[in-house]
């Protein structure tokens, strides 16, 4: 099944501390959870005027919240994560779980990039996202609109996975979920 996934984050060199996480699954369910363990005094004052301010307050530790995705995800064997510009999101999400070799086993060490999929197709105008922005699920809907968009342009590649893992050796020799 896939996932879009977007996070609200505070960037500092050599950390990435998760605020909020959304997800939108492909059967329509939606999951939206905020960290309590964000550490407010690293933020920006553009996050703190534009995220905090649309936060609901009904915080979790980021391990609850790991356990969370991981219902969310139950009992699907073959889940592919899609994201726009996921790079900093695939570090905050993939630290949910610890490292990035302690991802739940069936989780691909890779979430697909809406905006790389533009690219490849002449980097078309994605739909313009209404409503609440630098929310995650309301981002993380937006994703799932902008693949929707992008899928009627290539019906082919709608279908793409990701598999694997990085260092298959290390993965393997770590499994033990
Ligand atoms: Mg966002």
């Amino acid at each position: 099944m896939k996932y879009w996934i977007d996070t609200e984050f505070i960037e500092q060199p050599c950390s990435i501390d998760l605020i909020s996480i959304g997800m939108v699954a492909e059967d329509g369910r939606e999951f939206y959870a905020e960290s309590s363990e964000v550490d407010w005094s690293k933020a920006s004052s553009w996050t703190l005027q534009t995220v905090r301010p649309r936060l609901d307050g009904k915080a979790m530790a980021r391990e609850q919240i790991g356990y969370a995705v991981r219902n969310f995800t139950d009992g699907d064997e073959h889940p592919v994560f899609w994201g726009y510009f996921p790079a900093y999101d695939w570090v905050a999400f993939s630290w949910l779980f610890g490292t990035m070799t302690e991802l739940p086993f069936h989780y691909p060490q890779l979430c697909l990039d809406i905006k790389q999929w533009a690219i490849e197709l002449g980097d078309p105008e994605l739909p313009r996202q209404v409503g609440a922005r630098h929310h995650a699920l309301a981002d993380a809907r937006w994703t799932r609109d902008a693949w929707t968009f992008l899928a009627r342009l290539d019906p082919k590649a709608a279908g793409r996975r990701a598999r694997g893992s990085k260092n298959p050796d290390q993965f393997g020799a770590k499994a033990d979920d």
